[in-house]
């Protein structure tokens, strides 16, 4: 349920009611925006007696939110909100933020390497898996430990902010210094690792599952969010379909979709969603066209002996056209 204020509201008679409602057991989110301010009443309201709320001379109007999820919900929270990773703002009115780098890191001289290029070429963020999610368990699952150490080498280097994937929760403290948790597309739904991030305070990146609902998603990061992380960036990455040309099908109408829905930001992968380097400048626009608040991007200095994902993956000079061709697209919209 929530309580819309009207502007001006008595804070004695708030704090009042307030009371009143956390002796039902009702966890309150106030949300003070520029337009309004509203209370999202949390926890089991059926004793809440609507009328009696709205008759209330400083309540504005009351409303019963149907979607399980509260905290994500824009009915909530109207206004947008902006997560802050390492300078880069996702959210809002703020630019699409830039976040490129290799699908996985290989070497010291592979991700330094790349992550200057990428950075003159206008990324704001590095991206670079250490614990890689494979299908088969043969092929390369990533250097681990020492993946994420030179991740940080890199980070140190150009100043770059990083993102990189967690896959369990043991690994959570070799995390500390990682600007943006990213929980993958196959970890979604992992409601443990969830609940630990969530408990912290750390951005999190949380991508869309390979067949997961939009309100699955929501679901997800309501998961985080009751924990009292509300840093949550959605990532749509393509769903699976019956189609078989592209790696994935990229949803582009969730864009619109969860900005209705919800208050998060939401960013796109191109890389995933097509699975082909030729298709990423195509739909990297498309996206920055739907109202993407960033876009991450797989890049390689050398695709074709990428240890994973090379044929998704595009080359520095590509990364920096395309780059030049999102601001002007953005400047023209
Ligand atoms: C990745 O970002 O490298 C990755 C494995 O993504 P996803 O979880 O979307 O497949
Ligand atoms: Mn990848």
């Amino acid at each position: 349920m929530i309580v819309i204020l009207k502007q001006n509201y008595p804070e004695a008679r708030l704090s009042t009611l307030k009371d009143w409602l956390k002796t039902l057991n009702i966890d309150i989110q106030m949300n003070k925006g520029t337009a309004c301010t509203v209370l999202g009443l949390i926890g089991d309201t059926t004793n809440v007696d609507e009328d009696m709320l709205r008759a209330l001379d400083f309540v504005d109007n009351v409303q019963r939110v149907s979607e399980p999820f509260k905290k994500a919900n824009r009915k909530f929270h109207p206004e947008d909100t902006v997560v802050e990773v390492g300078g880069a703002k996702f959210g809002g009115d703020n630019k699409t933020v830039l976040i490129a780098g290799p699908c996985s890191v290989e070497s010291e001289e592979q991700i330094c390497g790349i992550a200057e290029s990428v950075k003159a070429a206008g990324a704001q963020m590095l991206r670079g898996g250490a614990f890689k999610p494979r299908t088969s368990p043969y092929d390369f699952q990533g250097l681990r430990a020492e993946g994420l150490e030179l991740l940080l080498k890199a980070k140190r280097l150009t100043g770059l902010p990083i993102v990189t994937e967690i896959m369990d929760i043991s690994q959570l403290d070799l995390f500390a210094d990682v600007d943006l948790i990213q929980v993958g597309a196959r970890n979604m739904q992992n409601f443990e690792l969830l609940k630990v991030l969530g408990r912290g305070n750390k951005p999190v990146l949380l991508k869309r599952g390979l067949a997961n609902t939009i309100r699955e998603l929501l679901m997800s990061a309501e998961y985080i969010m009751s924990g009292g992380n509300s840093n949550v960036i959605l990532c749509e990455r393509g769903i699976r379909t019956f189609e078989t040309v592209t790696r994935n099908t990229l949803d582009l109408s969730a864009i619109p979709a969860v900005k209705e829905l919800s208050h998060l930001p939401i960013i796109v992968d191109p890389s995933h969603a097509t699975g082909a380097a030729r298709f990423v400048r195509t739909m990297t626009l498309a996206a920055t066209a739907a109202g993407a608040h960033g876009l991450i991007i797989e890049v390689h200095n050398n695709p074709s002996a990428a240890l994973c994902d090379g044929p998704q993956s595009i080359t520095p000079p590509q990364f920096e056209e395309i780059a030049g061709q999102v601001r002007k697209l953005e400047a023209a919209l």
